[in-house]
């Protein structure tokens, strides 16, 4: 577990080093290299500064100092020297100097860790200012600006190193305004203003027993400290937990000399990006407000003016801003975002980075930067993610509610749907069928509810894990579902259902479903349908459509770099040919056990319980037949793996207790059906306590031979009338839950019998079929030297194969303790949404070497959820495997994931498992 945790946390610390340390370094000194040493706003004030840009003189006390503060819980030795010496060089640089009652230089101290971290850490402005030097700036810059700025002093050292509760100058704030009657503090006077410090100055005195020092240079040391502490916060500490960033790293202080943009008219702060992180479309983007300082712009507290009116009011410091600007972008090669401010007509620039940006501007950005010759279509990959592409593939909620979500659950498949809530599936159908938008809400589901979840636009269960047959079924169908939302108190008696603060609603009331956050919401929200999908649906972007065109370039450059190929898991032949228009380069699942869902369960019913045998085998082969027909003939030319039928058989037999209790009602009543007196017999003799682990895949081929013939005859027929069509049909056939390599022996000679005796029939050859085992057991893995001589194929059900790994219920995973783990720290991700590279992974790794060893042509590929995971592709990749395979709409982000997979190995100089490619 701590393998996992700390393999994919943001990088650690380095160890400390033994030379003499330098623990601060001056902006001219550094660079955007410097990152883990300079933190990111350090690195990126250096690297300003060294470009030439009007960047306030400063200097950066290193993360190494923090960490070394934080260790022994004393600033490191020579600290207090360097310091001194880098402030003394910004006093030459700003002809002013430090506590100096005259004219005096106020410094600001500012936090910058390497990962960025918003206001997650603190910051004092305005160090400098005493009793005596607040006279000095009042006559150089008015006494209400001299006032505001020491009052702020007061109140953000009385918060941030004395621990003063901030509402308690709040209030006093609140009362200053309402005595003068002024509608905002922008609007207090000078007089007022002084009068508020005094009283914020009792305020800290009352609160910490400690006033503001008097002595610039305690106050600057004592911020120092403060920042290094503030990297343990508690907010601090959870964000780094909900981000994966290493707990070691600290964070570096910036010391930048105070520039004002609350001067006065002509000065103000703003902060802007090299492009609009909205949507991508080039050119400047962001917003001014004059005569403020760059938190007012942050805070919102005004409203902003933009960029076009900043060129009204001052047109020179607007023409060099975009001077900078378009410097900035060109020297990154990406969209930056930048903080500036003017200080009476002085421009200056305060903080620069790497912008974040929407899953639409970040697929736009990248393919504009590379029509300007900026970056290389692999750097464009490398920049987009598939998590972002999956943002963009479906439906959204153009706004959210303003209600409380009646219930929030697992995000099991993406989308948003609004419809009438039915606690049923023959409710669900019967409103579909006149028309009515309907949502399925379930306890959990069953394969009786399929009929339902087809008819429903969502599905919502109460119970369940993001494997459990709801979400696995969801996905596949392209069908919003929330899985696991276990507030959702369901009473199929009285028809309604109960959630959050004990809303009730009744069925037939409307829900919206959001199957990307696990929010449901009662009532209506508005759909927007995704333009991305559809274009990548249908080869190509509506004309003016930059974002999908994009999307689409980038999908098509990472088919050619990839080294895995994609393929789908469908079922049905509609499936296939949707995963074939999304790029799926065939099937690598077809669950046979989902073709018989609904009103063809009782075909399966019937062969176990032996009733009515012949005809029941009959007519699954005839409904196989055709369906494998579909699907072949979706994916002609490409190959479709089928696999033998696999459910737990719980799922397929009638329930055991409702039986008992019919047969003993009958018997109350004095006559029982003889009939159903002996399927009673027969369902009891078939009962298991654990089914998830028993009768189902090969065992059931083998104990119930019949099926297996029966399909086998099913997809060689299928393949000679296709071959007769004159089509090039690629069938595989792959063997569930194998555990030992006798069971896929003797599987293999009936499957061999069988498609011998169907070609036998037809007077011609026998069509070559793979042969391929699943990989979904701990020891199927463990002996895969010896079930890789015995087929042509291994495919991992990573869903089962977890499941069996960690002793965890794919069904049940989180309605039991999983969620309580996740809260103690204990586990990060989800291990059946994630691959657990340490523990499932290694499975895969080893089964895959040992595989290839004993026979070179073997192919590897997964079938699990995980084919679709953008991490866990990365996985699949650096393990060399040949596929991976996906619901339909996963096909895109899983072909996106693949390239760039290679793109980023190459980056880091690492091949994939060569022993086993
Ligand atoms: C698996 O176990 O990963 C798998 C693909 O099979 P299923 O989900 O149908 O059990
Ligand atoms: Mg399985």
């Amino acid at each position: 577990m701590t393998d996992t945790v700390s393999s994919t946390t943001r990088s650690s610390a380095p160890p400390a080093t033994v030379t003499a340390a330098r623990w601060a370094q001056a902006f001219a000194d550094g660079s955007r290299d410097m990152a883990d040493l300079l933190g990111g706003k350090g690195a990126g004030l250096a690297e300003m500064t060294s470009l030439g840009l009007p960047v306030p003189p400063g200097f950066t006390i290193t993360t190494a100092a923090c960490r070394e503060y934080l260790r022994s819980g004393v600033l490191p030795q020579g600290l207090a020297a360097e310091v001194a010496h880098h402030v003394h060089q910004m006093e030459e640089a700003t002809g002013r100097s430090l506590g100096d009652p005259g004219d005096p230089m106020l410094v600001a101290v500012r936090s910058g860790a390497r990962f960025s971290m918003p206001g997650m850490m603190d910051t004092v402005l305005d160090i400098g200012l005493t009793d005596r030097s607040v006279v000095g700036l009042a006559a150089r810059s008015g006494e209400r600006f001299a006032w505001d700025c020491y009052r702020r002093l007061v109140q953000m050292y009385g918060r941030t190193v004395l621990g003063v509760e901030g509402d308690l100058f709040e209030a006093a704030l609140t009362r200053a305004r309402k005595r003068t009657g002024v509608p905002d503090d922008a609007a207090l006077d000078g007089p007022t203003l002084r009068a508020l410090v005094a009283e914020f100055r009792a305020i800290l005195v009352a609160s910490s027993g400690r006033d503001l020092p008097q002595d610039p240079h305690e106050q600057l040391d004592e911020a120092v400290r403060a920042v290094f502490a503030s990297w343990n916060s508690p907010r601090a500490r959870l964000y780094r937990s909900r981000e994966g960033i290493a707990e070691d790293l600290g964070t570096a202080v910036n010391v930048v000399a105070m520039v004002f943009g609350n001067a006065g008219a002509r000065s103000g702060a703003g902060v802007c990006f090299t492009r609009d992180p909205a949507t991508g479309a080039p050119g400047a983007f962001g917003e001014y407000l004059p005569n403020a300082q760059g938190e007012d712009v942050v805070a919102g507290v005004r409203d902003t003016l933009s960029l076009a009116s900043l060129a009204e009011l001052d047109a020179d410091s607007h023409r060099r801003l975009l001077q900078h600007l378009a410097g900035l972008e060109a020297h990154y090669g990406d969209l930056c975002d930048v903080e500036f401010t003017i200080e009476e007509g002085r421009l200056w620039i305060l903080q620069t980075r790497i912008g974040k940006r929407t899953p639409a501007a970040a697929f736009r950005i990248a393919c504009d930067l590379v029509d300007e010759g900026r970056i290389t279509l692999d750097e464009a990959l490398r920049r987009v993610e598939g998590a972002q592409l999956e943002t963009l593939l479906h439906p959204t909620f153009a706004v959210h509610a303003v209600a409380q979500p009646l219930a929030t659950g697992l995000p099991a498949s993406p989308g948003a749907a609004v419809g009438q809530v039915a606690l049923d599936s023959a409710t669900a159908v019967s409103w579909a069928a006149s028309g009515r938008p309907v949502v399925l809400v379930r306890p959990e589901t069953s394969p009786d509810d399929l009929a339902g979840m087809v008819a429903a636009l969502a599905v919502v269960t109460a119970r369940g894990g993001v494997t459990s047959h709801a979400a696995v079924v969801a996905r596949g169908m392209g069908r919003t579902c929330v899985a696991g939302a276990a507030e959702l108190h369901i009473d199929l008696v009285e028809r309604s259902v109960t959630g959050r603060d004990d809303i009730r609603i009744e069925e037939g009331d409307v829900v919206s479903v959001d199957g990307s956050t696990g929010d449901v919401y009662v009532g209506e929200l508005a759909v927007r349908a995704s333009p991305v999908a559809e274009a990548i649906e249908a080869g190509r972007a509506a004309g003016d459509d930059v974002v999908a065109a994009s999307v689409r370039r980038l999908l098509a450059h990472a088919d050619n770099q990839a080294a895995l190929s994609v393929r789908a898991n469908a079922d049905s032949g509609a499936d296939a040919a949707l995963a074939r228009r999304l790029g799926a380069q065939g099937v690598g699942l077809c669950r046979t056990e989902h073709t018989l869902l609904g009103d063809r369960r009782a075909v399966v019913e019937n062969i176990v319980l032996d009733h009515e045998r012949d005809q029941a085998l009959a007519r699954l082969q005839s409904l196989h037949r055709n369906d494998f027909l579909d699907v072949l003939r979706a994916m002609d030319t490409l190959p479709v793996v089928v696999r033998l039928l696999d459910p737990p058989l719980h799922e397929f037999l009638p329930d055991l207790t409702a039986l008992s209790v019919a047969v003993a009602q009958q018997e109350m009543a004095g006559a029982v059906d003889p009939l159903l007196r002996a399927r009673l017999a027969a369902v009891e003799h078939w009962h298991e306590s654990n089914p998830m682990l028993g009768l189902r895949g090969v065992r059931l081929a083998i104990v119930v031979p019949e099926v297996l013939e029966v399909q086998v005859r099913a997809l060689t027929e299928a393949v000679l009338d296709l071959r007769a069509e004159g089509r090039r049909p690629r069938a595989e056939l792959m063997i569930p839950f194998v555990a030992e390599a006798a069971e896929l022996a003797h599987v293999r000679d009936l499957v061999q019998r069988t498609i011998a005796a169907v070609a036998a029939v037809r007077g011609v050859d026998a069509p070559t079929i793979p042969l391929g085992t699943m990989i979904e057991l701990p020891r199927a893995a463990l002996t895969a030297a010896e079930l890789g001589v015995e087929c042509d194929f291994f495919s991992f059900g990573t869903n089962d194969l977890t499941q069996t790994t960690w002793g965890l219920s794919r069904d049940d995973a989180e309605s039991g303790f999983l969620p309580a783990y996740r809260a103690a720290g204990l586990l990060r991700t989800d291990p059946f949404a994630e691959i657990d590279e340490a523990g499932v992974g290694r499975l895969v790794r080893f089964a895959t070497r040992e595989g290839r060893a004993v026979n070179p042509r073997l192919e590897v590929g997964v079938c699990g959820e995980h084919g679709g995971d953008p991490a866990s592709v990365r996985f699949f990749d650096s393990v060399g495997l040949d596929y991976v395979s996906c619901s339909p709409w996963r096909v895109p982000v899983a072909r996106l994931e693949a390239g760039r997979a290679t793109v980023l190995r190459t980056v880091a100089g690492s091949a994939p498992d060569t022993d086993s490619r």
